[in-house]
């Protein structure tokens, strides 16, 4: 995966990085970010996409950005991170029982990865899945595109998803039924972590905190 060049826009911005004028004097991964976690974790964290100079510059995914800040001090608080903080690959970050992963594996400019390119990604998203189906009992999904972009990869594994498709919201869950006569998977939104919504108070560290707890419910139930 981390050799993927599907996407000409994503690879031609994610290479830039390091040359451009917010850049950190520091080597940049500039490759597509794989997930992080435990391959038998019971919980998944669905994002967005990398960060230009975050997870783009450190190879972890939410390592090296505000957003990853918030997200890991939440975690943390809930016993399902080592640490409060994550600065690079190398700085010992354990999570407990929870794997993160993305719908697309590139920065995208602006965060706006275009209909074309989630499609594209597709496919390592499902690989994901299918690396976590034996023991996934929950997913935390971060924002109306996760959402919207792991909804059919789950159709196509095995999972019962009502038609018409249920729309995002914070605090929104869904269970979905196995088609193959697996265990169910709940889906739980959550605002995503960005500044955008952090810095505003339209997410606060408690509401992420109660998200993640409910999924540690539902994983233990
Ligand atoms: Fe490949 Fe996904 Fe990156 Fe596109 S976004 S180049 S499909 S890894």
């Amino acid at each position: 995966m981390v050799e993927c060049r599907r996407c000409p826009r994503l690879v031609a911005w994610r290479e830039s990085a390091a040359t451009q004028s917010r850049a950190r004097a520091e080597e940049y991964w500039s490759r597509p970010v794989p997930g992080f976690g435990p391959a038998d974790a019971r919980i998944a964290v669905i994002g967005l996409a990398p960060a230009l100079h975050g997870s783009n510059r450190t190879g972890r995914m939410f390592t090296g950005d505000r957003s990853g800040d918030f997200l890991f001090e939440a975690l943390h608080a809930v016993g399902l991170a080592s640490q409060p903080h994550a600065v690079s690959r190398d700085d010992g970050m354990r999570l407990y029982d929870t794997r993160m992963a993305a719908p697309v594996r590139c920065a995208p400019p602006e965060n706006k990865p275009t209909p074309e390119e989630r499609d594209n990604c597709r496919p390592w998203l499902a690989q994901e899945l299918q690396l976590l189906r034996p023991t996934l009992r929950a997913a935390v999904v971060l924002g109306a595109f996760g959402w919207q972009a792991l909804l059919p990869v789950l159709s196509a594994a095995c999972w019962r998803v009502p038609k018409p498709r249920p729309v995002f919201g914070h605090g929104v869950e869904l269970r979905l039924e196995a088609t193959d006569g697996g265990a169910p998977l709940t889906l739980l939104g959550c605002f995503h972590v960005s500044p955008h919504n952090t810095f505003t108070g339209r997410l606060t560290q408690q509401m992420v905190r109660d998200v993640f707890e409910r999924a540690k419910a539902v994983a233990d139930d």
